[in-house]
């Protein structure tokens, strides 16, 4: 019987079997600019993304027994999908598992590797206060749509420059430099 606490002790096994790098001072990253979000660490009956399933009126495209695909119910583009963990995972994320579903997803749907866009939005532009990673096929129906996944690459050594969101492979290279990935309160 698989319960959130074993899914929890998976994801710390599956992190520390990875490769890590030591922290150094440059690593090191500021909050506001490069965190990536993740779900709170306490279980939270009244979150939506909790439990996401088809009877709860998800349109879920995908599942496992970790997580869930389900398409986006405001697209923003042609192709808008959300992927989330069923429950919460505390503050160790799986996101090279996240990332390989999203490409599994959008190979799925012939969307070429220049038209894809998958990442998480930071706080404080969350909408929803648990782990969801968006998965895009470009264009966006606006440019209001698009003003809302700002993908903006770093300088002078950084991973990331500043906007509210985070594109999966850079959030894969900042988790790889040893930096945390924070939990917001809920
Ligand atoms: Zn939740
Ligand atoms: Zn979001």
């Amino acid at each position: 019987m698989s319960t959130p606490h074993t899914y929890f002790l998976q994801f710390i096994r599956a992190f520390f079997h990875r490769p890590r790098k030591l922290v150094t001072k440059s690593d090191t990253i500021e909050p506001d600019e490069e965190s990536v979000l993740n779900s709170c660490s306490s279980p939270h009956p009244s979150c939506l993304f909790c439990g996401v399933s088809k009877e709860r009126g998800f349109s879920v495209v995908w599942e496992n027994e970790v997580f869930a695909v389900f398409t986006d119910i405001d697209p923003a583009s042609e192709h808008h999908l959300q992927l989330v963990p069923k429950h919460h995972i505390g503050k160790l994320s799986p996101l090279r598992d996240m990332v390989e579903i999203a490409h599994n997803i959008l190979d799925g749907l012939a969307v070429p590797p220049h038209l894809r866009r998958i990442g998480f939005h930071i706080p404080p532009y969350i909408s929803v206060p648990h782990l969801h990673m968006h998965i895009q096929a470009l264009p966006y129906r606006s440019i209001f749509r698009k003003l809302k996944y700002p993908v903006v690459a770093g300088w002078s050594g950084r991973e990331k420059g500043v906007s509210w969101f985070v594109d999966a492979e850079q959030a894969v290279r900042i988790l790889e430099k040893g930096s945390q990935v924070r939990i917001l309160p809920c």
